[in-house]
C-alpha cells in the first residue's frame, strides 16, 4: 500500500497527540518511517499557531522536533497569495502569530482597501475586524481561508474555528472563500512543490475524515484515518468520506511500511 510513499503527513492534535500526552507508540512509528528511508511531516490546519508553539509543544511532549518538519495551512495560504496574487494586498483576520508568518512570508498585509481579504483563526477577532472585512467582501475583495474546520478541541472542550467564522460572513455578505488547508487542492500542491514529490509520493494520516482524510480522497493520495481522535466507529459509518486505510491509532500504521 505504501510501495510508493516517500512522505507520510501526519496531524497533529487527535494522531500524534492527545492533550498533554503523546499518543502510545506514536513517537516509535515516526522513528520506524525514517528508519524504512520514508520520513515525516506534521500539518496542522490551525492557523493561529506558529511554528514555534507547535516545536515548544512536541518539545514539552518529549518529541523535540526540528522547525522545517512542521507545517501550517498559513504556509499554504502564503504560498498560494504570492503565486496566484502577486503585488495584490492583503487584510488579514488573525492572531499575532498568523501575522508574523504572513509578513516573514513577504504577504503584504494593509489595513485598508486590500485586494484580498484572507481568513484565518483570528483568535483576537474583533468587531471593528469583522465590519471592516465584511465591508471589503461585499465590495469584491477577493476572499480566502486557511482552513475549513468549524471546531477546535482543545483541553477544556472545543473552541469556535475559522469554519465558524466563514458562516458568520457568509451571513452577512453572502460570500463564501476558497479555502486553502486540508482538503482542498492548493495544501497538495503545496507539499508536492515543497517536497519535490509526486501525489503518489504522499500519504496523509489524520483523525478528522473531513479535513484529514478528504484531502486524500479527493486528490489522489492514500489517506490512513487514525480513531485516535475525533472520529468514532458511528461517525465513520455515516460518512461517505472513505479512507484508504482505518487504524486504531498511528502505533499501527508501523507495520504496514
Ligand atoms: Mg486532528
Amino acid at each position: 500500500m505504501f510501495e510508493k510513499t516517500k512522505y507520510f503527513i501526519i496531524d497533529m492534535d487527535g494522531t500524534f497527540y492527545l492533550g498533554d500526552t503523546i499518543i502510545p507508540g506514536s513517537d516509535a512509528c515516526l522513528r520506524r518511517i525514517e528508519q524504512t528511508g520514508r520520513d515525516y511531516f506534521f500539518f496542522s490546519n490551525n492557523s493561529s499557531n506558529s511554528v514555534d508553539i507547535c516545536c515548544a509543544r512536541l518539545a514539552k511532549l518529549g518529541f523535540p522536533t526540528p522547525r522545517e518538519k512542521v507545517m501550517l495551512s498559513s504556509f499554504v495560504a502564503a504560498e498560494y497569495i504570492l503565486r496566484e496574487y502577486p503585488g495584490r494586498t492583503v487584510y488579514l483576520l488573525g492572531n499575532a502569530n498568523l501575522y508574523d508568518c504572513m509578513r516573514s512570508a513577504g504577504v503584504p498585509l494593509v489595513q485598508e482597501n486590500p485586494d484580498i481579504v484572507l481568513l484565518g483563526f483570528d483568535t483576537d477577532l474583533t468587531y471593528e475586524r469583522i465590519r471592516k472585512a465584511c465591508r471589503y467582501l461585499a465590495n469584491g475583495a477577493i476572499y480566502l481561508a486557511t482552513h475549513p474546520d468549524v471546531n477546535c478541541p482543545t483541553a477544556d472542550g472545543f473552541i469556535p474555528d475559522t469554519g465558524s467564522m466563514i458562516e458568520l460572513f457568509a451571513a452577512s455578505t453572502g460570500r463564501r472563500p476558497t479555502v486553502l488547508g486540508k482538503p482542498m487542492l492548493p495544501t497538495v500542491e503545496y507539499l508536492m512543490n515543497k517536497l519535490s514529490c509526486t501525489r503518489e509520493e504522499l500519504a496523509f494520516v489524520g483523525d478528522r475524515l473531513e479535513t484529514d482524510i478528504r484531502v486524500g480522497v479527493d486528490h489522489g493520495v492514500p489517506a490512513v484515518l487514525v480513531m485516535s481522535g475525533v472520529t468514532d466507529d458511528e461517525i465513520l459509518r455515516r460518512s461517505t468520506i472513505r479512507p484508504t486505510l482505518t487504524l486504531p491509532a498511528l502505533r499501527d500504521l508501523a507495520s504496514y511500511l
